[in-house]
């Protein structure tokens, strides 16, 4: 039993963790951070490329099933996973952890729409936490940004007036607090990523009173069968 397990998650690696060495599980990372967090077992790093590429790399793998555990947000991967197990006729299951319960946040479909919500209702010191990728929307918007990221995002998406904090969750209620209180942070702008290393920001934006931009998920493919957590993945593995 192989199976292609696309990570880049502390779920992947749980899962890894989970399976290894009993079922034979290649990680697959995309290689984005320069020092990632390793999983258990064999990795392979770097995109397939495209379609093609990872039907190619399935064959020469001769893998029996693909368990795609990355991030909610990576949907260009989750579309190409399904679309190549469906016409290999592959066993494919997603690990999608569960959403957060947006509460009383304002939800909206993507970074385009959070940056106009920004700028529509006037907040001027913002903490945004979408990610590298996710600051380009931001780049015309007329306020500060505090913009958290794993990787430094490229210079030229970023918005004139701003402050990077380069760091990697987990993060603590108690930090978040202070963060928003140190930079009189008026918005948070996060996704809707789930799970419990990103979730005390939420937390401490209701107890300081600072609104909330939450960047809904992207749909999962059609027809696609997911999972919510690491047991049921392995559960599923083992059947
Ligand atoms: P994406 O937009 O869905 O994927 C873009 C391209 O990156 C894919 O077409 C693929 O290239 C390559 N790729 C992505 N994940 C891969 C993987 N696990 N193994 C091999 N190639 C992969 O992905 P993304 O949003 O840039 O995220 C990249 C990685 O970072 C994912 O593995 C994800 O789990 C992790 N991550 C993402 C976020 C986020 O907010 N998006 C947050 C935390 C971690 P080819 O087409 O060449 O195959």
């Amino acid at each position: 039993m192989k199976v292609l397990l696309l990570g880049g998650t502390g779920e992947a690696r749980a899962l890894a963790v989970a399976l290894h060495p009993q079922v034979e599980v290649i990680s697959s990372l995309a290689g984005r951070v320069p020092d990632p967090a390793l999983p258990v077992g064999p990795v392979r790093i770097g995109g397939f490329g495209g379609v093609d590429g990872m039907r190619q790399w399935l064959q020469d793998a001769a893998v029996d099933a693909v368990v795609d555990a990355t991030h909610p947000f990576a949907a260009t991967i989750t579309a190409h996973a399904a679309q190549v197990c469906a016409e290999l006729g592959l066993p494919h299951l997603i690990l999608a952890r569960p959403a957060w319960s947006p509460g009383t946040a304002i939800v909206v479909a993507s970074d385009t729409e959070a940056a106009e919500t920004v700028a529509d209702r006037g907040y001027s010191r913002v903490f945004l936490t979408t990610g590298r990728s996710g600051t380009r929307a931001f780049k015309d918007v007329d306020a500060w940004f505090l913009i958290r990221a794993v990787t430094a995002p490229d210079p030229d998406t970023l918005p004139a007036d701003h402050q990077l904090l380069l760091s990697r969750g987990p993060y603590d209620y108690g930090g978040e607090l202070a963060l928003l209180r140190k930079h009189r942070i008026d918005a948070l702008v996060t996704k809707n990523s789930g799970g419990a290393m990103t979730e005390p920001k939420l937390r401490a934006a209701e107890a300081a009173g600072v609104p909330v931009v939450m960047v809904d998920r992207p749909p999962l493919p059609p027809g696609a069968h997911a999972v919510a957590t690491v047991e049921e993945a392995v559960g599923w593995v083992r059947r």
